[in-house]
Parts: C-alpha cells; sequence; structure tokens
C-alpha cells in the first residue's frame, strides 16, 4: 500500500486529512493514532469538560462515520512504533504500512513527576489527554485543598476551575512569575491579581521538591528549602515536550521539535510534519507553536504542501485562555519588545508590545475588540501609533483604516 500516511490522530492530523481530501487527493489515506478515541478537541479538557459543563460527546471533532465516508482509514489505539525512511514503510501495531509521503502529527507529551518526587500516588494529576481529565474531574468535585504545580495555562485553567468548584487553591511556581513562557509581564500581572481576587494563593519562585504522601495518597508538598504545604489533590502543569521519538530514531533532524523547512518538510523529502511537535521557520530562527490555531492552520497547510503547494506557512499567532469569567487572548509573539504599551485598566485591559517601531503583539482581557485589531494590524504588518493605542478615546477599529 502507498499514499498517505499521517500519525497522530489530534487536531492537527485530522486538519490534514481533511484538507488532503478537500484538495481533491483521492489516493489512499490512513490516520494512525494512539489514543483509543477518534480525534477531539483539547482546549475545553482545562475548562468546561473539568468543569463538568459539556458532554463528552461534543468534544469529538467528527462524527466516526464521517471517517469512512471520507476514505480515511483511521487506526485508533494504534502506536506508529519505527519509522523506515529509506523503505518508506512504518511499522504500526505489528503491521507495516508503506507510504508515498507520510505526516507527523505527534504532538505534545505532559512532563509527569517521577515516582520519586510523588508522580505515583494517588491523587497526582496531569492535564493533557481525554484520559487525564476522566480521572481528574471526579477526584477535583471531592476535594478541598488543591496544588497546582506550574502557573502556566494549564496550572491557572485547572486553579481557576478548582477554585470554582469550591476548592482551597494554591498555585507553585518556579520561575520568578507565571505564564513566564507564553505571555509578558503586564499580562502575568493582572492575571495574578485576578486570581488572588478570588481566593486563590500564587507563589512564584517555589519549586516543587515532592509530592508528599499518606497511605499512598497525595497529602501535601514539599518546597526546595524545605517548606511544607497541604493538599489532598495535585495537578501538575508543567509543560511538555515535543513528541519526536519516532523521527529521532529514524533519523529526521529533530532540533528543537521534528524541523521542517517553511513548507512543513522534514529533513526526508517525503516525510513532513504539523502542529505543535513541529518546529518551522520563524522571525529568524525556529519555533514551535503549542495552540490549537496552529494544529489547524499548520495541518491545512501542510497538506497543501504535500500535494504540490510550495507556499510558505506564515502564522501570526494566536492563544486563547479563559479563566473565571475572564477571557484572555494574545495574537503575535511579544518576545524581544522593549516597549510596552497599556490601554485601559481591568476588567478591560490590552498591552501592545513594540520593538523600536514595529508592533510585535497584543495581550489583551477582557478586550475582545483590541485582540481583534491587533491581529488584523498583525496580518497587515502594520503598526498602531502608540499614542492612539494609549489614548482610551481612540476608537481602536479607526486603526484599520
Ligand atoms: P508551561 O507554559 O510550560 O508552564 C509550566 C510552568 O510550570 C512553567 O512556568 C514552569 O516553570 C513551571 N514548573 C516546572 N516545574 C516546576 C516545579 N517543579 N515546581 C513548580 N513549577 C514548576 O506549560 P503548561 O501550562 O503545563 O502547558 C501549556 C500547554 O498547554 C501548551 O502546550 C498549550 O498549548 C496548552 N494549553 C493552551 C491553552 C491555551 O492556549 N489557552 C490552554 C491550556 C493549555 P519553569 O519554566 O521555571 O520550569
Amino acid at each position: 500500500m502507498g499514499g498517505i500516511v499521517v500519525i497522530g490522530a489530534g487536531q492537527a492530523g485530522l486538519s490534514l486529512c481533511t484538507r488532503l481530501r478537500a484538495e481533491g487527493y483521492g489516493g489512499a489515506l490512513t490516520l494512525v493514532g494512539a489514543e483509543p478515541y477518534p480525534p477531539y478537541q483539547r482546549p475545553p479538557l482545562s475548562k468546561a469538560y473539568l468543569m463538568g459543563e459539556m458532554a463528552r460527546e461534543r468534544l469529538f471533532l467528527r462524527p466516526e462515520a464521517w471517517y469512512a465516508e471520507q476514505g480515511i482509514d483511521l487506526r485508533l489505539g494504534a502506536k506508529a512504533e519505527a519509522l523506515d525512511l529509506a523503505a518508506r514503510t512504518v511499522r504500526v501495531g505489528g503491521e507495516t504500512l508503506g507510504y508515498d509521503r507520510l505526516a507527523i502529527a505527534t504532538g505534545l507529551s505532559a512532563r509527569r513527576l517521577p515516582a520519586e518526587a510523588g508522580g505515583d500516588l494517588e491523587g497526582a494529576h496531569t492535564v493533557r489527554g481525554l484520559a487525564d481529565i476522566d480521572a481528574l474531574a471526579p477526584a477535583l468535585g471531592a476535594a478541598r485543598r488543591v496544588l497546582v504545580v506550574g502557573g502556566g495555562y494549564i496550572g491557572l485553567e485547572a486553579a481557576s476551575v478548582a477554585r470554582k468548584l469550591g476548592a482551597e487553591v494554591t498555585v507553585i511556581e518556579a520561575g520568578p512569575r507565571i505564564l513566564g513562557r507564553v505571555a509578558a509581564a503586564p499580562t502575568a500581572d493582572a492575571m495574578r491579581a485576578i486570581h488572588r481576587d478570588r481566593g486563590v494563593e500564587i507563589r512564584e519562585g517555589a519549586r516543587l521538591d515532592r509530592l508528599l504522601g499518606d497511605a499512598g495518597r497525595v497529602a501535601g508538598a514539599a518546597l526546595e528549602g524545605g517548606e511544607e504545604i497541604a493538599a489532598d489533590l495535585a495537578i501538575v502543569g508543567i509543560g511538555l515536550d515535543p513528541r519526536v521519538d519516532l523521527a529521532e530514531a529514524a533519523g529526521l533532524d529533530c532540533t528543537g521539535g521534528v524541523a521542517v523547512d517553511a513548507t512543513g518538510r522534514t529533513s526526508d523529502p517525503h516525510v513532513w510534519a504539523a502542529g505543535d511537535c513541529a518546529a518551522f521557520p520563524m522571525n529568524g530562527g525556529r519555533v514551535r507553536l503549542e495552540s490549537v490555531q496552529n494544529a489547524i492552520d499548520m495541518g491545512e497547510a501542510v497538506a497543501c504542501n504535500m500535494l504540490g503547494a510550495d507556499a510558505p506557512y506564515r502564522p501570526v499567532p494566536w492563544f486563547w485562555s479563559d479563566q473565571y469569567e475572564v477571557k484572555m487572548q494574545i495574537a503575535g509573539l511579544s518576545a524581544g519588545h522593549d516597549r510596552v504599551v497599556t490601554r485601559g485598566a481591568l476588567p478591560s485591559l490590552s498591552h501592545w508590545y513594540y520593538r523600536g517601531e514595529t508592533f510585535l503583539a497584543v495581550d489583551s482581557i477582557g478586550d475582545a475588540k483590541a485582540y481583534m485589531v491587533g491581529k488584523r494590524l498583525l496580518e497587515a504588518g502594520r503598526s498602531p501609533d502608540p499614542a492612539a493605542v494609549a489614548d482610551p478615546d481612540t476608537n481602536l477599529k479607526t486603526l484599520l483604516a
């Protein structure tokens, strides 16, 4: 069998397959996923689904019948074990599949605490896959004192759900501030204030040494330095790593993720990559974007390139997070900024980041218009006048004129 094989049945893998068919690709198409479920949405996992406000069936991106209708051979609970670039084959669950072109969309794996740090204790949870949330949600409903390890999106979204469910919540963040990897300092300051207002204790510069157990269950945590915190449930959101083992073992360049060129092609001309695991050229370096938007858009772009479009993927990244009733939205990448312009104040606040005169990114909290206008300016490669942005009397839409 030849055709196209897509490894990874998440959002990027599905996006790839959907676009391949939409572009008229009529050959064999196999989608291989290690989890036992068809592709599902991840964003609600740490929000509405964890809160018990969203039915499980609504997570699935397509009904199972759709895959057969589209002529997609969906292999679930099937791990791709070995990739042979020279033979153009991939071994999946003991079977060897041939391919003409292959796409890797294997995503990320959440870092887990090792057993010696209490990672195996009952009550120690990770937030990544559907099975993680199916285990966490009932336990969270019964928990009284929740410790969240890590102050990234995962930790803060989980903290907001735990608090809404009535638990006492402490977040410990090893870095000097929350959201260190994903948002700039002024946005982190605002999000910290929102959490503290709702009674969440946020401890920054506090690194977990180990979870403490009592009869095999989480009973608390010891921080580096010796301080102890009581807890009956721990949520571990300490970051993720790109899943590159298959690609790396095959001999593909895996610098910073599965390394690809601007069209999504790896160091092997028959192999492509898309989504969270793919490291592509951007801003003079190589980046991976961990976001659902990137999974969808890069999946589509790579599908077109696998069919010969040869079009570089140049996204304007965007991210969002829901915490309590607050929506935080980010467009662009603020890394490298030397100036921040503030517009408004909570509950409707935005920060606009510049390097010199060049507009890089906007973070908005409760201000959808700032996000929408900022994103459109970035897409057009335009830099708005900082004084106009800061002026509360400026109607932001006039910046688009
Ligand atoms: P993250 O952004 O890397 O944050 C993890 C934090 O945990 C880091 O600040 C890290 O600090 C800290 N940490 C690591 N070890 C620690 C320890 N022993 N004690 C205390 N703190 C520790 O990652 P995340 O929040 O786990 O996951 C983010 C991922 O979820 C992304 O892939 C994203 O796509 C996805 N996601 C996105 C959204 C969204 O866009 N709305 C929402 C949810 C999830 P150091 O850096 O100092 O080690």
